[in-house]
């Protein structure tokens, strides 16, 4: 180990703030067992109590019709796809009945930009979730989300938060950020959907009106080393001016039947980035591991890598699924992986607070033992009340006046 990797390595085991230059040594040549080290005893600084948590949600996409057309994105089908669909308001309340059942208390809603659902169609959606189910929390609508619906609404995104808030928005996911580099997001064809700037505006509206926000990065795909720090230190400058995001999330680029293909980032590689999101964003409470693309194996050995949090026992996934990943973990089967690495597990909420012990120790739960999906294979159907909102595009006016008429 050279001198200057050594003062680097003690200056992140006492605290310190790293910059670019020292991040990215770390990250290329501090020993994957040595970052494990220094990540987890940061984490151990922050939470001290050995507890990790997880919250019970459900990941619903409520529809996959997309004008943004990344090129990294499986999920997606362009508008007309016969394939296209979009979810009725009855099949979202189905979805939430049934994460209620298993003891889960909000959805982590997100979807296309879909031209043909104006910002009116949010607000009801959300009006008519909080009537039905007071308390529900909605986890709900990225920055590119937020950003695409205040284009179509021709009004700014402050305005778009502040209503979609004033219809029962709770907190903006942190999806859509990829990599917070416009080189990068060039070259991902996902700059229009929004710039890395925008993104982080917006993070600050919502941030502004009130709301925690997590911060997520996708990695692995076609950034540089230095970009991936540039990412971690960018979130860090916000955080630093709003403390709004309760936390951060790093996913492995998918490449399984997307359009930009190569390879998925190595088991190293993610514990590894992990290890240094933790040491990098030393004003974060809460990291994420990330199961669901990297495998419980891999997710329950984030815990020695500077994570804190399960993430979400998640009850359906389409999104990572369609890039190929699909694993699968329920309430019994994170809590067995958060005990058997010596830490004790708690349910909490989207604020990070806790609510108690897992819920199948105190009711009788049915074992989950695979993802639903958005929708059964071959369901076609279209919501009846589509009708009641103007369609933008070609294909979709067509469809609508043939429902009204
Ligand atoms: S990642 Fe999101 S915005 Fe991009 S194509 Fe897929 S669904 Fe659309």
């Amino acid at each position: 180990m050279t001198e200057g990797l050594d003062r680097i390595i003690a200056k992140a085991a006492d605290g310190g703030r790293l910059d670019a230059a020292e991040a990215l040594r770390l990250y290329r040549e501090a020993p994957t067992g040595v970052l494990g080290r220094l990540a987890d005893a940061m984490r151990a600084r922050k939470h001290p109590d050995r507890v990790v948590t997880y919250i019970i949600d459900r990941n619903v996409n409520y529809t996959n019709l997309c004008v943004a057309r990344c090129n990294f994105c499986a999920f997606y089908r362009p508008v007309g796809h016969g394939d296209g669909y979009v979810l009725s308001f009855e099949e979202i309340f189905k979805k939430i009945d049934e994460t209620i059942a298993v003891g889960g208390n909000q959805l982590l809603l997100q979807g296309g930009h879909n031209p043909d659902l104006p910002l009116a169609w949010y607000e009801d959606l959300f009006r008519a979730v909080k009537g039905r189910y007071p308390g529900f929390k909605l986890h709900a609508l990225s920055p590119s989300e937020v950003l695409h619906i205040s284009r179509l609404a021709k009004i700014s995104t402050a305005e778009v938060i502040d209503r979609l808030i004033a219809a029962g928005l709770d907190s903006i996911p942190g999806g859509g950020a990829e990599i917070l580099v416009d080189r990068v997001r060039k070259l991902l064809n996902c700059y229009s959907k929004s710039t890395a700037d925008e993104w982080l505006r917006i993070m600050g509206e919502a941030h502004a009106a009130g709301l925690r926000t997590t911060a997520t990065m996708m990695y692995g795909s076609v950034e540089t080393d230095e970009e991936r720090i540039e990412h971690l230190i960018r979130l860090r400058d916000l955080q630093d001016r709003t403390g709004g995001f309760t936390a951060f999330i790093a996913w492995s680029y998918q490449p399984e039947h997307t359009e930009l293909g190569l390879y998925e980032a190595t088991g190293v590689d993610y514990l590894r980035t992990l290890a240094l999101a933790r040491l990098v964003l030393d004003n974060f409470d809460n990291l994420q591991a990330s199961w669901v693309t990297q495998g419980g194996k891999v997710g329950q050995l984030s815990l020695a890598y500077g994570a804190n949090d399960m993430g979400s026992v998640m009850i359906e996934e389409n999104v990572v699924r369609a890039a190929g990943a699909s694993y699968c973990m329920d309430e019994v089967e994170i809590v067995r992986n958060i005990e058997n690495a010596g830490f004790v597990a708690k349910r909490r909420n989207m604020h990070y607070e806790i609510l108690g012990d897992p819920f199948f120790r105190e009711r009788d739960v049915p074992r989950q033992l695979s993802l639903a999906t958005a929708r059964a294979d071959g369901d076609t159907s279209r919501p009846e009340e589509l009708a009641n909102y103007a369609a933008r595009s070609a294909t979709e006016k067509k469809l609508r006046s043939g429902i009204s008429h």
